[in-house]
């Protein structure tokens, strides 16, 4: 049974809302909302290696890391990285330790 962000109410799973404080429940993200990752390990991936892109691969968007990869010597990657993981350490993770990003 998934729980209100908000107030923390019970709801179930097939609930939008809840039916306590009538916030958007997101358990389930909409198709396209984002890819399901560590939030630990996206998160030091992003810290330590983000200048490299590691975090973009961990997380599947190999493009994206082929991109971080090849713009590392600038330094706006591992700057961009950090942000990203400080990002993926302020998100709620889900139950089983899980964000969206
Ligand atoms: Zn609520």
């Amino acid at each position: 049974m998934p729980f209100c962000p908000k107030c923390g109410n019970e709801v179930a799973n097939t609930d939008t809302f809840c039916n306590k404080c009538g916030t958007s429940i997101q358990e389930i993200p909409a198709e396209g909302a984002g890819t399901k990752v560590n939030q630990v390990a996206y998160a030091v991936l992003a810290i330590l290696l983000g200048g490299l892109g590691i975090h973009k691969f961990y997380a599947g968007k190999i493009g994206m890391g082929i991109l971080y990869i090849l713009f590392c010597w600038t330094a706006i990657p591992g700057i961009i990285g950090l942000i990203e993981g400080i990002i993926a350490v302020t998100k709620k993770a889900d139950a089983n330790g899980n964000i969206y990003i």
